[in-house]
């Protein structure tokens, strides 16, 4: 049964799009800052990648905790009405996430996630930077 109105539900989901275009912009900007250059919003690759980096063949998802099912996160709580349809619409992100992703390891790309969780102001600098350790540490990577 669906007691959201398909209104309140492009609502719920245009929220969660406009706070993550925001994380999304923070990642680059900082990547940016520290001479990395990418592409975005990769529409012809598994799950359309938020940030690619070709010369270190690694991918950056960053990912809203509650819409990609952050496990044991407190910023994943589903929305306290039809409980149902989100979490249904959660686990088949989920699904959909480690699909793309074994498809995009196969093709020999590392996979970097960041949780919207890890980039609060508390623990941003941190989640910044070991996402510069992890691109560096990439074993394709030869400089
Ligand atoms: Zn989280």
């Amino acid at each position: 049964m669906d007691i959201f109105s398909k209104s309140e539900r492009s609502e719920i989901m245009s929220k969660v799009l406009a706070k993550n275009n925001k994380l999304e912009i923070s990642v680059r900007k900082y990547l940016f800052s520290k001479g990395f250059r990418y592409r975005k919003n990769v529409e012809d690759m598994p799950g359309k990648p938020d940030i690619v980096l070709p010369k270190y063949k690694t991918i950056i998802f960053i990912h809203g905790c509650f819409w990609h099912g952050h496990e044991n996160c407190d910023a994943a709580t589903l929305p306290t009405s039809n409980i149902e349809y989100w979490t249904n619409k959660v686990k088949s992100n989920v699904n959909r996430d480690l699909r793309n992703k074994q498809l995009l390891i196969n093709s020999g790309w590392k996979i970097i996630i960041v949780w919207e969780c890890e980039l609060k102001s508390k623990n941003k600098e941190q989640r910044f930077s070991r996402l510069l350790l992890e691109i560096r540490n990439s074993s394709n990577h030869k400089s």
